[in-house]
């Protein structure tokens, strides 16, 4: 790691934590980051001539594993073409149609460059739909980095403990409200402590940044049903499940309609992408026809919408869902099994190819079970993993993804390494 260690140090000198988001430093593992210098199909490597099996998926986009051949072919034809013209361009026209072909409830969407602009333009727009202030998110979802999430946010905010940030104002911090994954209770009590004054309920239908949590039967539909009820938008931000779970998302899989949905990692393809979409009625209130202003000089990339279309297209071949949840569930399976035989508590939450094992008995099933988690035996476990080639996210509160390039022999050595690893944690 001596290459990648002079990085981090010359990085810190003029980057703040060495690191442009905050998780890349390895803070919570007590480990060196590795400098990346390149990534082919399931394996990334560093500087040092290392190779790993990677589970983060460049926490989640890289579904079909990195630099196919196809994305990379159409991204440097594109390329070819020019990077960014600030004008409409075809492949605008063609990603819009295929979301809105894909996603359930999207009718209309517009393109920003991030996740985060993604659900802050989601929640602009349901404050201006229903004029009113005030927004009930969940304890240890995570919606970016917009002043209005960041309480008591889900990944790198819970890996760090970090409950709120400093430069949020009061009245921003105060517009939002936090209730309990999978507790409908706590839902109703702040709607009812709140009387006309919720815009929106925002959830992740799968929870995917604070470990992975399901949803229990029925919240989904209760959230619905509530926030019909009240006449309060309600936005599913599938930035992480938004063409992971399956082509229409968790929405599809659970078979409830939100009114807007949110979306980026996979529908980038690796490159800098988000959406926000859902109902016409309130989609048309934006600017220019609508009096909500939103807009983007990179909107629309013509680079960065030919990775994601050509992503896309593939991932709409026939069975490719089916293909890769079979192989994601063997192989979570003998994960769990490994666990198991190690004889250590833990918990593994899963779904078709994102799964986290938590470092506690369980069950989890929101922010206050996942914090039970032991995150120093997490730290070894995570430790011993990267000595063993095994790139795992560096927090017990991310997923872990398997992606269609994970071949038979990367999961069997990874099976191993896992083996290797249990055996020494429990001696
Ligand atoms: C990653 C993520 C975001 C933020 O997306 P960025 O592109 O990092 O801004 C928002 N919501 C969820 C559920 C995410 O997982």
């Amino acid at each position: 790691m001596e290459k990648s260690e002079r990085l981090f140090q010359r990085a810190q000198a003029v980057i703040p934590s060495g690191v442009n988001s905050p998780v890349r430093a390895f803070k919570a593992v007590n480990g060196t980051p590795p400098y990346i210098a390149g990534a082919q199909g399931c394996y990334i490597y560093d500087v040092d001539g290392n190779e790993y099996v990677d589970f983060v998926c460049s926490w989640g986009p890289m579904i079909l594993g990195h630099a196919h051949p196809q994305v990379i072919q159409a991204v440097q034809e594109a390329a070819a073409r020019g990077t960014s013209f600030g004008a409409n361009c075809e492949i605008e026209v063609k990603m819009a149609e295929f979301i809105v072909n894909a996603v359930p409830s999207i009718e209309k969407v517009r393109m920003v460059s991030s996740g985060t602009e993604a659900t802050m333009s989601a929640i602009r727009l349901a404050r201006a739909y229903t004029d009113r202030p005030k927004v009930i998110k969940f304890e240890g979802c995570y919606h970016g980095h917009a002043d209005s999430f960041l309480s008591k946010a889900g990944s790198g905010a819970m890996t760090f403990g970090i409950p709120g940030t400093p430069g949020v104002t009061p009245a921003t911090a105060g517009d939002t409200l936090n209730a309990q994954y999978n507790d409908l209770d706590s839902v109703q009590q702040l709607i009812d402590e709140n009387k006309d004054q919720i815009a929106a309920i925002i959830v992740e239908p799968v929870a995917g940044n604070m470990g992975v949590v399901l949803p229990r039967e029925n919240f989904l539909q209760g959230l619905r049903d509530m926030a019909s009820e009240h006449g309060i938008v309600l936005i599913f931000d599938e930035v992480i499940t938004g063409f992971r779970l399956g082509l229409g998302g968790a929405q599809e899989l659970f078979g409830v309609r939100p009114d807007l949905t949110t979306l980026g990692k996979i529908i980038g393809g690796g490159l800098p992408v988000g959406a926000f979409g859902g109902k016409q009625e309130i989609m048309d209130m934006l600017a220019p026809q609508g009096p909500v202003y939103q807009a983007g000089t990179l909107s629309g990339n013509p680079l960065a919408l030919t990775a994601g279309y050509e992503t896309l297209s593939i991932l709409s071949e026939r069975a490719f869902y089916a293909e890769l949840n079979a192989r994601a569930e063997k192989f979570f399976n003998e994960f769990e099994e490994n666990f198991k035989e190690a004889g250590l508590a833990c918990t593994a939450n899963r779904i078709g190819s994102m799964a986290c094992f938590f470092f506690t008995d369980g069950p989890v099933t929101d922010y206050r079970s996942a914090a039970r988690s032991d995150t120093a035996l997490f730290a070894s476990y995570f430790d011993g993993m990267m000595k063993n080639g095994v790139y795992l996210a560096p927090s017990q509160f991310e997923a872990a993804f398997v992606s269609a390039a994970h071949s038979e022999s990367a999961l069997a050595r990874t099976l191993e390494a896992q083996r290797k690893v249990l055996e020494r944690l429990r001696s």
